[in-house]
């Protein structure tokens, strides 16, 4: 054995351990699809949606392209577009911004909490009294880093203005809020399978889903040019269709969701006791909700020099997110927001850094993060 060998690196997720998790099941998915000559939508993509429809417990489940496309389609199935105010927030992944432009609709940016990065229900009352021009039509809060955000009063004050529901799901695979699912309360809640979100595919996809018809007719129609019969547009749409193959893929790793969920919520006890009393903020956790730990978020005023010593360590760490979406060049000074502005948004940037978790992360592999970050302070 050679002595002086660098230890193995820990990477900040590893989506290709989940696919060797269960490769023999995922490869003979694949070669099924691949048999059956069916490659667009059919009986594997509809078995997949009504197997995640039961899994958050809701009646509809239509599969897309993308977790930006199923903010799109979910907008447009509502009658979401031009002129319409569409309220979410700044501290998310930008497909939640870019779906909502995209959808023809303009994006007002509400502030988080301090502790849970998720919409602020004050900050929604205040923006709702005095809104930018234009008619106000949905709130679309984000389940960050895998906890939801405050439905109880996110729900209520979208009741009481008239407003759709409109839940961001993206990394909330599994998580509940008071004993029911996230993506169960809105009018539509819209899911992404990017490889590394606690449900991922193997390459892109998305879900959205409803308890309503109507608007479950108008996402299928939404989702595949505007069609209600074949080749006759009802409306206008787009195409974006989850991949069969994906589908196939997502069925298996879909039986795996809880136990994988339950290794993501392990390694994060493990990370709060050992991190526990030094100079940095562990992920709150709202009470009686489950949170799912897509992400592993600490605060502190160190960041960077934290995160170059963990790099030279071999472990990878990540930001999510470095630039609130209001101050990326593409969208800078030219987003709406409520009247006491995205300070709590803007402090956070800097300050936020995303420790290493996946289901196939081990104890020894948390452990060495953690004594890397103790020897840090040390
Ligand atoms: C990943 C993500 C999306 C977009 O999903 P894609 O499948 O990558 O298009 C949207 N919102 C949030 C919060 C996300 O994390």
């Amino acid at each position: 054995m050679t002595t002086n060998r660098p230890a193995p690196a820990i990477p900040q997720t590893d989506p290709r351990a989940g696919y060797l998790a269960q490769r023999t099941a995922i490869d003979a998915a694949i070669a099924r699809v691949l048999d059956s000559g069916v490659y667009i939508l059919g009986r594997e993509v509809e078995g997949f949606e009504a197997a995640f429809a039961d899994f958050v417990g809701v009646a509809h489940a239509i599969g897309v392209a993308s977790g930006t496309d199923a903010i799109e389609i979910a907008l447009r199935a509502c009658g979401i577009g031009s002129g319409d105010l569409v309220f979410s927030v700044s501290h998310t992944a930008v497909a939640t911004i870019a779906a909502i432009e995209r959808a023809g609709a303009t994006p007002v940016l509400v502030d988080v909490e301090p502790g849970t990065y998720t919409m602020a229900p004050r900050e929604l009352l205040r923006v709702l009294r005095s809104p930018p021009p234009g008619r106000p039509a949905a709130v679309l809060p984000v389940h960050l880093y895998g906890q939801p955000a405050e439905l109880s009063a996110l729900t209520e004050i979208a009741r009481i203005s008239g407003l759709r529901l409109i839940e961001d799901c993206a990394q909330s695979h599994g998580a509940f809020y008071r004993g029911r699912a996230a993506g169960s309360f809105g009018d539509i809640a819209c899911f992404s399978f990017y490889p590394t979100k606690n449900l991922g595919a193997l390459g892109d996809g998305g879900m959205v889903v409803t308890n309503d018809p109507v608007l479950a007719a108008a996402l299928r129609e939404v989702r595949e040019h505007g069609w209600r019969e074949r080749y006759v547009s009802a409306r206008t749409g787009i195409n974006s269709r989850l991949d069969p193959i994906q589908a196939a893929i997502l069925g298996v790793k879909l039986r795996a969701l809880q136990t994988d969920n339950a290794s993501r919520q392990a390694a994060a006890a493990r990370y709060d006791s050992g991190l526990t009393g030094l100079p940095l903020a562990l992920p709150a956790r709202r009470p009686a909700t489950t949170h799912v730990f897509h992400q592993y978020v600490i605060r502190l005023a160190e960041r960077d020099g934290l995160r170059e010593a963990l790099q030279a360590a071999g472990i990878g760490s990540g930001i999510h997110y470095p630039v609130p979406v209001h101050q990326q060049p593409a969208y800078r000074g030219r987003l709406a927001c409520g009247p006491s502005g995205l300070g709590v948004t803007e402090r956070a940037a800097p300050q936020i850094l995303s420790l290493p978790i996946y289901p196939q992360i081990s104890d020894h592999a948390v452990d060495r993060v953690i004594a890397e970050i103790r020897r840090f302070f040390a």
